[in-house]
């Protein structure tokens, strides 16, 4: 799969999935721009990028989501892939009352940000007749598994929808939009969410008895974005060792 002269926007660029998708679009040609808020990692991953466009933003944040797109075109001049990868998962469940705080940051992060982005950047999609691809979760099949993280669950549905919604409405304009839905990866994400859950608890719940590496989450978003993919849009690939059906 070669991504010469393609620009490539990832957000949630600086860890996990992200870092690995914006390493694997550069290693395969693409002009990649990473984005997130952590500068220290970003340049970190960006270290192992060819020449890539470092954007300090805050999804949530609509001029944030206005400077990625006017940032990325001002230095590439186009943008062929949007990876909307940047999510969130924090704890609030119902009965603790304090489900809004986690509620509206996790929406924010995980739908809002994605519907923003997606929609700035749809005319200059239209131009090269590019494509997005959301980063959903096996979770969005699911019910939860930890308690309090509802909230996650709702977000991911949502925009699973969404991406099925965006890519009846974009077909037209020629842009694709797929969504791919990892089961556990091993990244500092549940860390991150003060969720305290082992990989081997993880192992037990997947028909594959395995968690995934960021790499290969990268993979599949990789093909989704490359021309082998052009007959595919509204798709959701579940790349979840086995969750849902052992569930
Ligand atoms: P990480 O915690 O490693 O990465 C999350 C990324 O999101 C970070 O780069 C972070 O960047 C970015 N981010 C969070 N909030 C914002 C924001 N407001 N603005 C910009 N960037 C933001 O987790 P993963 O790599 O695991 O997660 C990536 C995606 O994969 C998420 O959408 C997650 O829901 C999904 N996923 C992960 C699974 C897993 O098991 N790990 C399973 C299923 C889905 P920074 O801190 O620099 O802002």
């Amino acid at each position: 799969m070669s991504f010469k002269n393609k620009v490539a926007i990832v957000t949630g660029a600086s860890s996990g999935i992200g870092a690995a998708t914006a390493v694997a679009f550069s290693l395969q040609g693409a002009k990649v721009v990473m984005v997130g808020r952590n500068e220290a990692k970003l340049t970190k991953v960006a270290a192992k990028c060819s020449k890539p466009l470092v954007i300090l933003a805050d999804v949530t944040k609509d001029a944030d989501v206005k400077r990625i797109v006017d940032e990325t075109i001002k230095k590439f001049g186009q943008i062929d892939i949007l990876v909307n990868n940047a999510g969130l998962l924090r704890n609030g469940g119902l009965i603790e009352n304090d489900i809004m705080p986690a509620y509206d940051a996790i929406m924010n992060v995980n739908v809002r940000g994605v519907v923003n982005l997606t929609s700035l950047a749809s005319q200059h999609l239209a131009k090269t007749k590019g494509n997005v691809v959301n980063i959903s979760s096996a979770a969005a099949f699911l019910t939860p598994m930890v308690p309090g993280s509802l909230s996650y669950y709702i977000s991911k549905a949502a925009i699973n929808h969404f991406g099925a919604c965006a890519a009846a409405e974009l077909a037209p304009q020629g842009i694709r939009v797929n969504t791919v839905s990892p089961g556990p990866v091993k990244t500092d994400f549940f860390e991150n969410g003060g969720i305290d859950i082992k990989y081997e608890d993880f192992e037990k719940m997947v028909a594959l008895g395995r968690v995934s590496e960021s790499e290969e989450i990268a993979d599949v978003v990789l093909f989704l974005a490359s021309d082998k993919a052009k007959g595919i849009t509204g798709s959701n690939f579940l790349a979840d060792n086995g969750m849902v059906i052992k569930r």
